[in-house]
C-alpha cells in the first residue's frame, strides 16, 4: 500500500520524489521493517535515506499521517530540482487528506494485527493454564466479596469441586469455618493493599477432606497499571510434605511405645508451664515418677507384656491429670508429670496421691493380676528450680530418697537431699583425673556399605577405662564432661586418638578407613576448633578426608548464621560432615539445604521399630529418599537384625552401623576385622 501510493504520486503526481515513512509502533514485534520498507524513493534516488531527505536542496513537504491522535507516519514529497514550484493551497489539502487516508488505513491495519497476537497470547496462556498440576484461580476484585470468574482443571481436580459450582462464589468456602488460621491474615493483608504474597492454608475439598494449600496470589492489574482489576490465586497442594513433617515431628517430639510427650518435648512444656505460673504468679509441679521393681515384670513376662503395661500405666496418668498438664515418658519406666499453675504443694500432693491409687489398682498382664507401684519424686517451681532440667534433677533426688526409704511413696525435694551432689562432686575430680591418667579411650564401631557389604568406616565412641569399675559407657560421663567444661579436653583426646589409630593403619597398609567422630555443641562453639584439627592433622600426617565430624541438629540450628560459617571452615580443611541422631530434633529437611553436609545419619529410635512400625518404616524411607534428593549419603544407626537390615536396604540407604555387624570394639580388634576381610557376606548366620 506504502509503495504503490508512493508510486502513483510520482507517476501520476509528477513529484520528483515520494516517501513515506511509518513511525514504529510500540506494539509492533519489528518497527524497523516498517521504517525500511516504508522508504520508497523513486525517479533514479532510489539510495537516498530518509535523513538525506532534510537537505534536499528542491522545495519538500512534509505532511504527518494522524489519525485517532496518534501519529503513525510522515508523507515527504519534493519537486524536481530547479522546478521551483511551490505547494499551493488546494495541493496541500490533496496531499493531506491522501495522508489521512494513509493514516486511516495503518491505524486500522495495527489495530487488527494487535488484537490477533493479543488473541494468540490468551490462547497459550489458557492452554498453559488447562494443563497446569497447578490449581488456578481467578477472582474479580472490583465486585465485593471477590467472586470467582475463573478456574482451571487441576483446581477442579484437587479440591473436588466443578468449575459451574464455584465460579461466581467467593473462594472462602475452601476454608470453610476453620478460621484460626495465621496464613488467613496475609492472605487478606494482600487483598487488601492489592499486593502479592504467599501464605500456607488448611483447605477443604468438597468431600470435606484436608488438603494443605501452599497458595501464592498476585494482582492482575489494568493496561493503565493503575487498578486492579483481578487476583490470580495458584494452589499447590503439599499435603504429602507437610504430612510428612508433621509425621517427623511427631516422632521427634512422642514416645512411640505410649504415644506420650517424650523428653524432647518435655522441657518445652515445663518451660511453657513457668511462663505462665510466672505471669499468675501460681506454681508449677513436676513429678519424677519412677515404677518399682519394673525389671522384675520385664524378666518375668517379657518385652511384649511389660510394653503393654507401660502403655496401660499411660493412661492411668493421663486420666489423672487436666488436659492442660503434661505426661512424658523419658524411656524405660520412668515417666514426668507436668502440673502446671496450681496454687499450692498440697494440690500437687493431692494429684501424686490420686496417682499412686490409681497405679494400685491391679493390672491385666497375661490373665495374671499384677501389682505396680511407683516412687514418685517432685520438684515445684520456683522453690526448687526455675527451668526443666533443675526440677528434673531434683525431683530425681527427691525420687532416690523414696526408692532408699522404701518406695512406693511421693516426697517432695528438700534441700538437704542434695548431699547427692556430693557424688557428682566427686564424679567431677574423678574425670579431671581420668583425663590426666589417659584413662579416656575410644572404642570403633565399623561402619557398612550396602553396596560391597565392607567396612568403609568407622565410628569413634569414648570409653572411660576406669581401674577399678572398668569400662564406663559415655552416657554415663558424657553429660557430666558437657555440664563442667571437660567435654573440651575429652574431645581433643579423641581426636588425637583417632588421628595417631589412622596414621598406624596408614603405617601398615590397612585399607584407608573413615573415623567419625562426635563433637559435642561445647567443641563445635569454640571458635579455635579448625586450628586444633589443622594442628592435629599436621601432626599426625592423616589425610582430612578420613575423619568425619558428627553433629545435631540442635548444634547448627541454634545459631545459624555461626554455625554455617563454622562447617564452611571444616570443609575448607577437607573433613566430612555428618548431621547426627536425625530424626530426634528439628528435622527440618528445608533447613538442611543450607548447610554444608554430606552425611545424614538416621537415629537409632527409628531403626529399632521399623520392622514393626509402619509409621517408622514409612518415616525412615522418606527421609531416605529425600536425603538422596539433597544429594546426601544415609547412615542408619543401630540395626540389631536381618529384618532391619533388610528393609533399609529396600529403602536405598547406602550404609549402616549396629551390633548385627558389630558392637563398638577396641581398636586392635578392628584391625583383625579389617585383616580377616569381615564383610556381610562372611557374617555367621
Ligand atoms: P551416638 O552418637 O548416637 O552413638 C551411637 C551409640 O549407639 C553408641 O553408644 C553405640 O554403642 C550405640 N549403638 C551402636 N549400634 C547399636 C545397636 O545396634 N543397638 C543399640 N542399642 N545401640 C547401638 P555409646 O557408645 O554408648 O555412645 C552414646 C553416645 O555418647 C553417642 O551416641 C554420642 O552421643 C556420645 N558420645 C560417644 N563418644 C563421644 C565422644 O567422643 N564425644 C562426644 N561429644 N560424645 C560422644
Ligand atoms: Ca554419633
Ligand atoms: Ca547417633
Amino acid at each position: 500500500m506504502i509503495e504503490r501510493t508512493c508510486d502513483t504520486l510520482v507517476e501520476c503526481g509528477g513529484y520528483a520524489l515520494a516517501a513515506i515513512r511509518l513511525t514504529p509502533h510500540a506494539a509492533d514485534l519489528n518497527p524497523e521493517s516498517d521504517t525500511l520498507r516504508a522508504l520508497r524513493i523513486a525517479r533514479g534516488q532510489p539510495s537516498l535515506l530518509w535523513s538525506e531527505l532534510e537537505h534536499l536542496r528542491q522545495p519538500t513537504l512534509a505532511v504527518p499521517l494522524d489519525y485517532a491522535n496518534t501519529r503513525h507516519g510522515e508523507l515527504r514529497i519534493a519537486h524536481a530540482p530547479g522546478e521551483n514550484a511551490e505547494f499551493d493551497a488546494a495541493e496541500r489539502e490533496l496531499l493531506e487528506s491522501i495522508a489521512r487516508s494513509l493514516a486511516f488505513a495503518t491505524h486500522a491495519l495495527r489495530e487488527r494485527s494487535r488484537q490477533r497476537r493479543r488473541d494468540d497470547q490468551l490462547r497459550q496462556l489458557s492452554r498453559a493454564l488447562e494443563s497446569s498440576s497447578n490449581g488456578v484461580m481467578i477472582t474479580s476484585s472490583t465486585q465485593l466479596d471477590h467472586p470467582i470468574v475463573y478456574v482451571n482443571p487441576a483446581f477442579e481436580r484437587i479440591t473436588g469441586y466443578t468449575a459451574q459450582e464455584v465460579i461466581g462464589n467467593s473462594g472462602r468456602f475452601l476454608v470453610r469455618d476453620d478460621l484460626a488460621q495465621k496464613g488467613l491474615n496475609e492472605i487478606r493483608a494482600c487483598l487488601r493493599e492489592r499486593r502479592e504474597g504467599q501464605a500456607v492454608l488448611r483447605n477443604y475439598r468438597k468431600d470435606g477432606g484436608l488438603f494443605w494449600n501452599e497458595l501464592s496470589i498476585a494482582p492482575v492489574r489494568d493496561e493503565s497499571g493503575g487498578i486492579t482489576t483481578h487476583f490470580v490465586s495458584i494452589i499447590n497442594d503439599v499435603t504429602e510434605r507437610i504430612t510428612y513433617e508433621q509425621q517427623l515431628e511427631y516422632h521427634a517430639t512422642h514416645d512411640t511405645l505410649t504415644g506420650l510427650v517424650n523428653r524432647n518435648l518435655l522441657n518445652d512444656r515445663i518451660d511453657q508451664a513457668i511462663l505462665m505460673a510466672r505471669h499468675s504468679g501460681q506454681l508449677v509441679g513436676v513429678m519424677l515418677l519412677d515404677l518399682d521393681r519394673f525389671k522384675l515384670i520385664n524378666d518375668g513376662f517379657g518385652h511384649v507384656p511389660a510394653d503393654n503395661l507401660l502403655r496401660a500405666v499411660a493412661t492411668r496418668l493421663a486420666h489423672c491429670v487436666r488436659d492442660t498438664d503434661t505426661v512424658a515418658r523419658l524411656g524405660g519406666d520412668e515417666f514426668v508429670v507436668v502440673l502446671g499453675s496450681v496454687a499450692d504443694a498440697d494440690s500437687v500432693a493431692s494429684v501424686a496421691a490420686k496417682i499412686m491409687r490409681n497405679l494400685a489398682l491391679p493390672l491385666d498382664v497375661e490373665g495374671k493380676e499384677v501389682f505396680v507401684t511407683a516412687s514418685v519424686g517432685i520438684a515445684m517451681y520456683p522453690r526448687d528450680g526455675d527451668h526443666g532440667e533443675s526440677l528434673l534433677r531434683n525431683a530425681d533426688v527427691a525420687m532416690y530418697r523414696v526408692k532408699e526409704h522404701g518406695r512406693n511413696n511421693y516426697r517432695f525435694y528438700a534441700p538437704e537431699m542434695s548431699h547427692m551432689a556430693l557424688d557428682r562432686l566427686d564424679m567431677e575430680g574423678n574425670l579431671r583425673r581420668a583425663l590426666e591418667r589417659d584413662e579416656i579411650t575410644a572404642f570403633f564401631q565399623p561402619i557398612v556399605s550396602f553396596e560391597n557389604g565392607r567396612i568403609i568406616g568407622a565410628e569413634a565412641l569414648a570409653r572411660w577405662n576406669h581401674p577399678r569399675i572398668g569400662m564406663i559407657p559415655p552416657a554415663e560421663f558424657i553429660p557430666l564432661a558437657e555440664e563442667t567444661g571437660l567435654i573440651i579436653p575429652l574431645g581433643e583426646r579423641i581426636l588425637r586418638l583417632v588421628c595417631t589409630q589412622l596414621a598406624a593403619w596408614k603405617r601398615n597398609g590397612s585399607p584407608p578407613l573413615r573415623v567419625s567422630l562426635n563433637i559435642s555443641a561445647r567443641q563445635f562453639r569454640q571458635q579455635d576448633l579448625p586450628e586444633l584439627l589443622t594442628r592435629v592433622i599436621a601432626e599426625t600426617g592423616v589425610d582430612p578426608r578420613q575423619l568425619e565430624f558428627e553433629l545435631t541438629e540442635s548444634m547448627v540450628m541454634h545459631d545459624v548464621e555461626n554455625a554455617i560459617a563454622m562447617l564452611r571452615e571444616l570443609k575448607r580443611i577437607g573433613v566430612t560432615l555428618a548431621l547426627d541422631d536425625f530424626g530426634t530434633g528439628y528435622s527440618s529437611l528445608a533447613y538442611l539445604k543450607r548447610f554444608p553436609i554430606d552425611v545424614l545419619k538416621i537415629d537409632r529410635s527409628f531403626v529399632r521399630d521399623i520392622d514393626s512400625e509402619a509409621d517408622d518404616a514409612a518415616i525412615a524411607h522418606a527421609v531416605i529418599a529425600m536425603a538422596h534428593s539433597l544429594a546426601l549419603r544415609v547412615t542408619a544407626e543401630g540395626v540389631e537384625n536381618e529384618a532391619q537390615l533388610d528393609l533399609l536396604r529396600g529403602y536405598g540407604c547406602d550404609d549402616f552401623q549396629g551390633y548385627l555387624f558389630s558392637r563398638p570394639v577396641p581398636a586392635e580388634e578392628l584391625s583383625l576385622m579389617l585383616q580377616n576381610g569381615r564383610s556381610l557376606a562372611t557374617l555367621p548366620r
